[in-house]
């Protein structure tokens, strides 16, 4: 069995990792399952560094196990590009996703249609035993709306609307198989899964 350690104790992205990864042989366990203490301060200004810092604890608390971490967010462009790496505390330290939410309506409450175009950002980091690191990224292109919409998801889900689901419904009004499908965190593994395949065919060469 070869373990890899989540840089993570978020439940939903353990089940769509471990779901999207699932390799013969491979096994996930958070930091919590391996009884790992490793909370870094994450104070990189891009999701790869914040990815990058929280997988190399992950490893090197672990004694050199494989380690995979992601860090994501939203990127709005009339705020150029906020919330960003602030995403889950944009509207204060302790804020929750009401807050945020709230905040995020307010602060887009001048800009016209066509100007409130924003994307998810998730990017990967992968650790191998050897030290060896693969990274990848996804994004899911859509708009922001005018309020609240659906009750599934979380964080800014009930205000983004997909250009994929072509003004249909909301992130937050799909099931979640279906969100895997477009997300973000859905192609950058997408992409990571397609990345070590290609590398553990040229070991095996
Ligand atoms: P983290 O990568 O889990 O730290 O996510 C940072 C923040 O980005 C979250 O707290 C959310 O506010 C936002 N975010 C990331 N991914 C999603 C998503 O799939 N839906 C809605 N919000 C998200």
């Amino acid at each position: 069995m070869k373990t890899v350690i989540l840089a993570t104790n978020n439940v939903h992205k353990v089940s769509e990792i471990s779901h999207a990864l699932d390799f013969p042989g491979w096994e996930f366990k958070t930091l919590r399952e391996a009884g790992i203490e490793s909370d870094p301060v994450e104070d990189a200004d891009d999701f790869l560094g914040n990815a990058r810092i929280k997988a190399l604890a992950a490893h090197e608390a672990s004694g050199g196990l494989a380690a995979l971490a992601d860090d994501s967010g939203l990127v709005v462009d009339a705020l150029d590009g906020a919330p960003g790496v602030y995403s889950s505390r944009f509207a204060g330290e302790d804020a929750t996703d009401e807050d945020n939410n709230a905040k995020l309506l307010a602060d887009l409450a001048d800009v016209p249609d066509d100007e409130r175009t924003a994307r998810f950002v998730c990017t990967l980091v992968f650790i191998d035993e050897d030290g060896s690191e693969t990274c990848a990224h996804g994004t899911v292109e859509g708009r922001i709306g005018h309020g609240l919409q659906g009750e599934g998801g979380f964080g800014y889900d009930p205000l983004f609307w997909p250009d994929v689901f072509d003004g249909q419904c909301t992130l937050a009004e799909v099931p979640q198989s279906r969100k895997n499908e477009v997300s973000h965190r859905g192609n950058a593994l997408r992409s990571l899964r397609f990345k070590i395949e290609v590398a553990e065919a040229k070991k095996a060469f």
